[in-house]
């Protein structure tokens, strides 16, 4: 049963108002998405550390296996287009050595809000979210 749901049924149990029930019911299903939301990024989070556990007791990591994972479970993320030159001096990408490599754009992968937390400071700038 959803939280709508469950605050429907207390609502007309004891007798609220339609607009305090329409009122309510926005709240609630605003709740339920963001419940579905933090749930996704929970997922999304674990099956990243289930996957680097794979390795555990006995393994290592290797960091081409991390950076496939960590693009498999959202944590990273190519940049869109790619980029021509250096995106910075403190960007993995600055480390490419020939021009060549350059010309056609190279692969540089970026840390995704679900890993930066922005995500959560974008919630924080709207009130919370709910
Ligand atoms: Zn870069």
């Amino acid at each position: 049963m959803s939280t709508g749901e469950i605050m429907l049924r207390a609502c007309i149990k004891h007798g609220v108002s339609m607009d305090a029930l329409t009122e309510i019911c926005e709240i609630a299903a605003r709740a339920d998405a963001r419940i579905a939301e933090l749930e996704r990024e929970r997922n999304s989070l674990r099956d990243f550390a289930n996957a680097v556990m794979e390795s555990w007791p006995h393994g290592d990591v290797d960091g081409c296996d991390l950076e496939r994972m960590a693009v498999e479970h959202g944590l990273l993320a190519l940049k869109d287009p790619k980029p021509t030159e250096p995106c910075g001096d403190n960007c993995a990408c600055s480390g490419y050595p020939s021009p060549e490599e350059w010309a056609d754009g190279i692969d540089c992968y970026v840390r995704t809000p679900l890993l930066t937390g922005s995500i959560d400071a974008a919630r924080a700038g709207n009130g919370g979210g709910v």
